[in-house]
């Protein structure tokens, strides 16, 4: 029996006895730099995005394993002691292991860059573990990782993370949400010093970056190159404007960076892990891609997901969604897509982008279908839903391409519309899109004229969105008029409507012109794929027995749910024939999709 004074003894190993074991100096707050301490402010000042609402609570970046909890995280692992000092992973390691520390501890440093010193990010105890979300998206480290105590770490393996999280249901919880909520939180930090971008803020170049960047969660700052913290952060990083946008992160700067060349820097290109082929190759990871990832890696499958520009596809551009049900409120289509993209990298789904597929051989060999890469890279795979979605139309208009990201845009979300705030903007289409692009924009203070080509906004538009646009003073809806010229120098500065009622045109000052005319099929790069008149991809009952070859007569079955003219190949979304075009209905189509893809895959065994 316990001494009436006495404080019980601690019981069970002393990593059950610790406080918080992923105790944070530059997690929780921001981080004071050392030198120069000008620069510093600076950079903090003007360098931070606006910081999103957390998805998780950051306080689950520290949780405390039971007993049994932490065993069975150590069964994952395999054993290694260690000594103060030894480095467990550095910047640029490929496929890093999540250090689970038993005895000792480990410390999580940034290192230097050319004008801030290094700083830790974080101390783990024994007890917690090392790692945050670039274990399950396959980003290269880009923190260093040292023992500060000696003693003894489980290294479990990126194989070995994917097993724990697809089978422990009660473990992968509080280690998911602790990766998620360690992002959230690094964002925040030093740690964002990482990796800088630097570029015009109205720069179409800059802007592919950033958006790339942001909708990939990277954990980063972003410099307007005319800002005082963005000129002192060229200078310190030897950079000129013929350099920009530029990337710079610990040892390497890019130069004139594009994504696809950031991707390949951090590891984020597409890398096959396994030599086997995959059960299914999802192409497009817009809402279509991203439900069937979902359910393809969730339902066992070996699933890979590629895009060519970034994951989100249209309903990332989407600012503000309202018909997804169970958001009675709305959700932006990037916080939407966004949770996607966590929910197939929790099941296990490889990820990809920019990553474009620009080929795919319809003449199966032996069980496979073969996909090629832009770059020449080839994935084997039993099966493939193609969910390219639409891209966007444009107007014949001269020195249009010039504007494009310079003053045109496809989207209306906070990166686009930053540069307009408060200035005049103009709004093309007569669907929802356009409606909801011109709420956002007037709503942000911009004076917006909404340019219709038909007679009336009624026609295309729900009610709910011409009755908001009629009363709101800073919106002007132009029926029967359109957009017949353009004018600026490097940057947008002028439109001329021409108004075909009164057969009159005016030009009037336009710092945004944001166009949404509908979409074409992505589907160039298919060959063999049967389409109707429009090039949208006919699957299952749409197809009729022209369109089905001798493979049909062999498998001596007709084309399941969402299945093309080519079996294995199935298309899902907006790029399907007849599609809705909405959020709700690509997810539907996504996920259906997966049940015909294990019937096709069991008919080729
Ligand atoms: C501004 C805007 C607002 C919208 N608002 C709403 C709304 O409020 N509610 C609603 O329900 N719907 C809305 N929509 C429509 C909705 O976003 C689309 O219906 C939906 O995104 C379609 O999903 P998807 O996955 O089929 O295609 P997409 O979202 O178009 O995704 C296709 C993806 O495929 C990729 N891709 C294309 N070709 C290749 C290739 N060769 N290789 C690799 N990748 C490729 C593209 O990069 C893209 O990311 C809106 C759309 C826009 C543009």
């Amino acid at each position: 029996m316990t001494a009436m004074n006495e404080r019980p003894r601690p019981v069970g190993p002393p990593w059950a006895q610790r406080g918080s074991m992923f105790s944070q100096p530059g997690l929780a707050r921001p981080v004071d730099w050392a030198s120069p301490q000008d620069l510093g402010r600076l950079r903090a000042r003007h360098a931070r995005e606006r910081p999103g609402k957390p998805l998780v609570p950051t306080s689950v970046a520290s949780p405390r394993l039971s007993h049994d909890l932490f065993a069975r995280l150590l069964s994952y692992g395999t054993q290694q002691e260690v000594r103060r000092g030894d480095v467990l992973f550095s910047p640029g390691d490929e496929d890093a292991d999540l250090i689970v520390v038993a005895r000792g501890k480990a410390e999580v440093v940034r290192t230097a860059t050319a004008d801030v010193p290094a700083a830790t990010v974080a101390v783990v105890d024994a007890g917690g573990f090392v790692g945050e979300l670039n274990l399950l998206t396959g980003q290269n480290v880009y923190l260093l990782c040292r023992v500060r105590e000696s003693g003894t770490v489980y290294r479990v393996s990126p194989e070995r993370l994917r097993q724990l999280m697809a089978t422990d249901v009660e473990l992968s919880d509080i280690v998911f949400k602790a990766l998620i909520a360690r992002r959230e939180l690094l964002q925040r930090s030093t740690a964002a010093l990482a990796l800088e971008i630097v570029g015009g803020a109205r720069s179409a170049a800059a802007l592919a970056l950033r958006t790339y960047a942001a909708r990939q969660r990277l954990i980063h700052l972003w410099f307007d190159a005319d800002t005082p913290a963005g000129k002192a952060m060229m200078e310190s990083s030897s950079l000129t404007e013929d350099d920009l946008p530029a990337v710079v992160m610990s040892g390497t700067t890019l130069r004139q960076a594009t994504p696809g060349v950031l991707a390949e820097t951090l590891g984020l290109s597409y890398r096959r892990s396994s030599t086997k082929p995959a059960d299914v190759t999802i192409v497009g990871a817009g809402p279509a891609g991203l439900a069937a990832a979902v359910y393809g890696a969730s339902e066992g499958l070996d699933t890979v997901l590629l895009d060519a520009v970034g994951t989100g596809g249209q309903a990332a551009a989407s600012s503000r969604i309202e018909n997804y049900i169970g958001f009675p409120f709305g959700l932006s289509g990037n916080d939407l897509t966004g949770l996607g993209v966590l929910q197939a990298l929790k099941f296990g789904a490889q990820l990809a982008s920019p990553c474009q597929a620009v080929k795919l051989d319809t003449e199966r060999n032996g069980d496979l279908l073969r996909l090629h890469l832009q770059g020449g890279e080839v994935i084997d795979t039993k099966a493939v839903v193609i969910a390219t979605g639409a891209r966007y139309r444009a107007l014949p208009l001269e020195r249009w391409p010039d504007f494009e990201g310079a003053g045109i845009y496809y989207a209306a979300t906070e990166l686009e519309a930053r540069g307009c705030t408060g200035s005049p903007v103009t709004v093309i289409g007569g669907a929802n899109s356009a409606g909801q692009a011109a709420l956002y924009l007037a709503g942000r203070g911009s004076d917006v004229s909404l340019v219709v080509r038909g007679p009336d906004i009624t026609a295309e538009m729900s009610a709910y969105l011409v009755d908001r646009l009629q009363a709101h003073p800073r919106v002007t809806v132009r029926c029967r008029s359109e957009v017949t010229r353009l004018d600026g120098d490097d940057f947008l500065e002028e439109v001329s409507i021409t108004d075909r009622t009164a057969d009159s045109t005016q030009a009037q000052p336009c710092s945004g012109l944001f166009c949404f005319i509908g979409a074409e099929p992505a589907t160039s790069w298919l060959t063999g794929i049967s389409t109707g008149d429009d090039g949208f991809i006919r699957t299952d009952v749409q197809l009729n027995d022209d369109d089905l070859g001798p493979a049909w007569a062999t498998l001596g079955r007709r084309p399941l749910p969402f299945e093309t003219n080519i079996p294995g190949v199935f298309a899902v979304g907006d790029v399907h024939s007849g599609s809705m075009k909405r959020v709700a209905a690509a997810t539907g189509e996504g996920a259906s999709a997966i049940a015909s893809v294990h019937k096709a895959i069991s008919t080729l065994v």
